[in-house]
């Protein structure tokens, strides 16, 4: 007896039909970005999808669609930006589309319940568009359900506050490549984060408006927009964790609670 197998990719398509129309659709959204000289480029989807899979192993259901590779463009306030090598980017109208193709096709084949687990900062109105083209174009029945969740909305203030108290919160859009993604990174993925380049950065300013094209003192040239030394271990466990119990609580009540059992 084999353990249950969450990705989409590893199951036939007899166990999709029989899961599609109960278990909650999963997809992650991330990008192609430069994240420092000390973090893979895929960190914005290596994040979601072991989020994914941690919240499907912890509610014994869900099938995980393969992530979404590439997202919106990085911005130089928030991710440095397209000038590093790497950084590979889709226009906004193509990111809309190519995930409203995705959900509106699960949907076709049964889907009911979407989480979908966003990891880059830049994508969150793009995927808010997808949703709502899918709910209003796609959904003839109206029993279509679709939760977006962003993970640094879920960390709690007490496990920010113990995170950052040693050198102050800079606001998520600068926690790129940082402290937070570091630690995570540190959680799911050790082997991929370089010790020995690991470093503390920031912009020269931050502008409080955006400028096109954009100027080169406000973007660090490691790519690291503030302090990734504080990136533990430690940190990424609790971090994890605390957004681990957010998500599972709120995939029970969204989509658990309330269904005829
Ligand atoms: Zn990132
Ligand atoms: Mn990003």
């Amino acid at each position: 007896m084999s353990a249950k197998r969450y990705l989409m990719q590893e199951i036939t398509w007899p166990e999709f039909q029989e899961r599609v129309g109960q278990e909650i659709i999963m997809l992650p959204t991330g990008s192609l970005e430069q994240h420092g000289p000390h973090l893979p480029l895929g960190v914005d989807v290596i994040i979601p999808t072991n989020l994914a899979l941690r919240t499907a192993e912890r509610l014994g259901q869900g099938i995980i669609a393969p992530a979404l590779g590439y997202g919106y463009k990085s911005q130089p306030t928030s991710g440095g930006g397209p000038l590093f090598p790497g950084t590979t980017s889709f226009d906004g109208i193509t990111l809309i589309l190519a995930l409203r193709d995705i959900l509106r096709d699960l949907a076709r084949q049964g889907a009911r319940k979407f989480l979908v687990f966003n990891g880059h900062y830049e994508n969150v109105a793009f995927v808010t568009e997808a949703a709502e083209l899918l709910i209003r174009d796609h959904n003839p029945d109206g029993d279509i359900k679709l939760v977006i969740v962003s993970w640094w909305d879920l960390i709690s203030d007490e496990v920010r506050d113990a995170c950052f108290s040693e050198i102050g919160f800079p606001g998520w859009d600068t926690e790129h490549a940082a402290l937070v993604e570091t630690a995570m990174m540190r959680v799911f993925a050790p082997e991929l984060v370089r010790d020995d380049l690991v470093l503390d950065d920031q912009a020269e300013r931050i502008p409080n408006y955006q400028v096109f094209p954009p100027p080169a003192d406000i973007i660090p040239a490691s790519g690291v927009l503030y302090k990734a030394t504080y990136g533990t271990r430690e940190r990424g466990e609790m971090i994890v964790d605390q957004v681990v119990d957010e998500i599972v609580a709120i995939a029970r009540r969204e989509f658990v609670e309330g269904e005829s059992a």
